[in-house]
């Protein structure tokens, strides 16, 4: 079997194939179903996936496949895991956005004077 991925500089695999919403898929031809690239690669690396159970992307790079970058875990705990590092995001963005404002009040108090 062959994969088709690029190393990048962080150790990422990245895939070269059919990318699906940020997900390597792998080729219909080959494998019927088009299963995500990052499982075929970490059940024929590693292990097979446990039932109920999903690989999470350690490195954020979902175009990622190498399996040392895949964190098995329950679909239960991915979800929670997910909504944790949205709730992260939208907290930084809302704090960023009061920065850009109080920014933008100190350069209209600068105008004023
Ligand atoms: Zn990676
Ligand atoms: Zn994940």
């Amino acid at each position: 079997m062959i994969y088709k991925a690029k190393i990048d500089a962080n150790g990422c695999w990245i895939w070269q194939g059919h990318i699906d919403r940020g997900y390597g898929r792998m080729r219909k031809s080959e494998y019927p179903g088009r299963p995500f690239a990052h499982r075929v690669i970490y059940e024929t690396l590693i292990k097979p996936i446990q039932e109920g159970f999903t690989l999470h992307h350690l490195c954020k790079n979902t175009s990622c496949v190498n399996p040392f970058h895949m964190q098995e875990i329950s679909r239960e705990e991915h979800r929670l895991l997910h909504l944790r590092e949205r709730c992260r995001i939208a907290k930084a963005l809302k704090q960023e956005k009061k920065q850009v404002s109080k920014n933008m009040a100190i350069a209209a108090e600068a105008v004023r004077l």
